[in-house]
């Protein structure tokens, strides 16, 4: 369903949230269930909020399959916060760490990590700027690393690894924020997994953290309280004033998602979305996708015309027919078309007449 009123945004973040999610926040803004006030204007220790904060950690849970040995916490500062987080609460036994730079978040991480800890790049795929994922196997990295970190989906570049890399035994940390609850993963491979909400799961504001247990406690002595995993597990997440209001909405966006067959149905629209574009795209020999297939996101996909005029054009006229933010990011150029979850299967047909039609008038 979409509202007329609406445009298709295909911004990378914040990004679109369902309709049915916003006309459901709406109805209760100013009385949520009967409490009289809004989510927003609710002490985080009363009974309501106690009750959402609950519900989104059990839907998060249901939606990943996320084993008992994991605790869940939903926390502030953005994915770029874990960047510190991550070093600071696992990287204290050796304080080696190996990255794997796919691209520009996954290099700012490293570059966080090189604040706190021996961090080494063990593959980069910065040669042909971004565009494939490297082979990884477990002798490419330090065996007395305290983690391997990748990127899961590479928002800018638009490339995603096909699986979990093997580590021997190393935990995998892993930034999922562009793609978490796009497909289904196997949580129990991974160590730690980080996503900012504004992506997949909700507004801005609210991070998710999802942790094997064994893992919280080992924290430096001088991380700062709020980065500290052991302490917000211990809180529930409420260890001081949470962002309330978009952990609501990211609760509403998980109960809608498991009403609509959760993460297995939601695969299988994002890979007919995906499907459809890089078909026309790699059929229609005037635009085209800088990326290896083999490493192609289902939820970025980047691509250009023969010139940057006619990108320019592409892009001026897409935003008059209500196809907004398909300008690419500066690293990259051209076109950049981010259909997360939320964006319905009809933004992307409409895209692809565009396209068509864009074609047929250069
Ligand atoms: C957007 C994004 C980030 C940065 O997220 P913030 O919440 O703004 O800190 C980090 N990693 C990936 C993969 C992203 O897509």
């Amino acid at each position: 369903m979409q509202n007329k009123d609406r445009v298709f945004n295909f911004s990378a973040g914040p990004s679109m949230l369902p309709i049915e999610v916003l006309e459901r926040v709406k109805d209760g803004i100013t009385d949520y269930n009967g409490t009289g006030m809004s989510v927003m204007e609710m002490s985080h220790r009363s009974k309501p909020y106690e009750e959402i904060n609950a519900r989104a950690e059990q839907l998060l849970r249901e939606l990943m399959n996320i084993p008992d040995d994991y605790d869940v916490i939903f926390v502030q500062g953005g994915a770029t916060n874990q960047f510190s987080a991550v070093p600071l609460n696992i990287g204290t036994g050796s304080r080696k760490a190996d990255y794997v730079l796919t691209g520009n978040f996954a290099k700012k991480s490293y570059q966080e990590g090189k604040r706190f800890l021996d961090a080494a790049v063990a593959a980069s795929s910065e040669d042909r700027n971004f565009s494939y994922i490297p082979e990884l196997a477990p002798s490419m990295f330090r065996s007395d690393a305290d983690y391997v970190h990748i990127c899961y989906n590479n928002t800018i570049f638009g490339t995603k690894y096909a699986a979990p890399p093997e580590t021997g035994g190393i935990p995998l940390v892993c930034d999922m924020s562009s793609m978490i609850l796009s497909e289904t993963v196997d949580v129990s491979k991974f160590g730690l997994i980080y996503a900012g909400a504004q992506k997949n799961i909700g507004p801005a504001g609210v991070t998710v953290v999802i942790i094997r247990h064994d893992l919280i406690d080992r924290a430096d002595k001088n991380c700062p309280i709020m980065l500290r995993y052991a302490d917000q597990v211990e809180a529930k997440s409420l260890y001081n004033t949470p962002p309330c209001f978009p952990t609501y909405v990211v609760m509403e966006v998980l109960a809608y998602l498991k009403e609509r067959g959760g993460v297995p149905a939601m695969q299988k629209i994002n890979e007919r979305k995906a499907a459809k574009l890089y078909d026309y795209i790699d059929g229609s020999e005037f635009y085209r996708n800088p990326v290896d297939k083999a490493a192609r996101s289902m939820m970025n996909v980047p691509f250009v015309t023969p010139s940057k005029e006619l990108d320019d054009a592409f892009v001026k006229g897409a935003a008059e027919r209500g196809l907004v933010s398909l300008k690419g990011h500066r690293l990259v150029g051209g076109m950049r078309a981010s259909i997360y979850n939320a964006m319905p299967e009809e933004g992307v047909d409409a895209l692809i007449d565009y396209m068509r039609e864009f074609r047929k008038k250069a």
